[in-house]
């Protein structure tokens, strides 16, 4: 991880009386695939606007590769590729000429530019589909399509903005894999999203946010270690005894326990072996047990747990 790449310093963007961003502060780092994650209506999209001088803000401050951000700036928007939520491209062009298009507002020389919109064809593989017309693609083709417009100049920081809503899971597994790849071939991503798992899986370093404020950053180990829930193990058991129930609850990293319609929960806070701890009391007090579950945190629950609501709730 090397120098910072974007610094937002407590910016403040209003819809009239709406405040979207809140005194929202980030600083990403070369090399990251930084996940913005937050339920719709957040401010993911304000944020990445403001980030590209495409909409003016209240207050506060840009920098991008370590120069003021402004909508002039042509040297900086060179380096950046852009996937917004909304797709953006032109129907009346081909898939070939879209990207072609998009690709030569940055490379002027007609061979290289002619490799880089090959290249960027095989990396979404839409090699198929190059006469084809956007509205002839699904939804996920139609994805792909705007991502090669968005990569094919090859940037050093590429901002997709939920490139996976509504998109067959074919598309979006071919889409998570092709962000790893740019990623991994030196460029620094922004990725937003209100898919938890995407971005668990995807992302080296997290924002969490909520109403236009920033309410938790760090790696998704780092959150999760924020929240005392560590795991949660669910045993179905039709009789369970209360010196039994309180000898669970003694056990180390157990912190709490409930008995509901046969169904006993405890809830751990870190180590290891706590299922095993667990099973060995139930087996020395002969209490036999149904099914057996566990389940880990994920960033839904510091969602929730700082929130008090659930970034489920608001899925679409
Ligand atoms: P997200 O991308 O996380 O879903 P947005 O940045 O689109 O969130 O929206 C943040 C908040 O700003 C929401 O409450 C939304 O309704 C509001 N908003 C977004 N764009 C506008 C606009 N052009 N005019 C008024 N309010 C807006
Ligand atoms: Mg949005």
């Amino acid at each position: 991880m090397g120098e910072t790449v974007v610094k937002l310093d407590n910016l403040v963007k209003r819809y009239g009386e709406l405040i979207a961003l809140d005194h929202f502060s980030l600083e990403i780092k070369e090399g990251e695939i930084f996940g913005l994650l937050g339920p719709n209506g957040s401010g993911k999209t304000t944020t990445i606007n403001c980030l590209l001088s495409l909409l003016a803000y209240d207050k506060g401050s840009i920098e991008i590769f370590g120069k003021k951000m402004t909508p002039t700036s042509y040297d900086i928007k060179q380096q950046i590729g852009i996937i917004m939520q909304d797709v953006a491209v032109f129907d009346e062009l081909t898939v070939y000429e879209n990207i072609d298009y998009f690709c030569g507002l940055y490379i002027h020389d007609k061979a290289k530019r002619k490799q880089y919109v090959e290249e960027a064809i095989a990396f979404v593989g839409l090699e198929d589909f190059v006469r084809f017309r956007p509205k002839k693609l699904s939804g996920g083709l139609l994805r792909r399509l705007n991502i090669a417009c968005g990569i094919a100049h090859k940037p050093r920081l590429i901002i997709l903005d939920e490139p996976t809503v509504a998109v067959d899971p074919q598309s979006r597994n071919k889409i998570l894999e092709g962000i790893a790849e740019l990623n991994r071939n030196g460029a620094t991503v922004i990725y937003t999203s209100h898919y938890m798992e995407e971005v668990e899986q995807l992302c080296t370093q997290i924002a969490i946010m909520d109403k236009g404020r920033k309410i938790a950053e760090g790696t998704k180990d780092e959150l999760k270690r924020m929240i005392k829930n560590t795991e949660t193990v669910t045993i179905e058991i039709l009789e369970l005894p209360d010196a039994v129930r309180s000898e669970i609850e003694n056990l180390p990293h157990v912190y709490e326990t409930a008995y509901i319609d046969d169904k006993f929960t405890v809830r751990c806070s870190g180590g290891r072996h706590n299922l095993i701890r667990i099973l060995d009391v139930l087996r020395q007090n002969d209490l036999s047990f149904g099914r057996v579950y566990t389940e880990l945190p994920t960033l839904n629950d510091v969602f929730l747990e700082i929130t008090g609501k659930s970034l489920r709730d608001k899925e679409d």
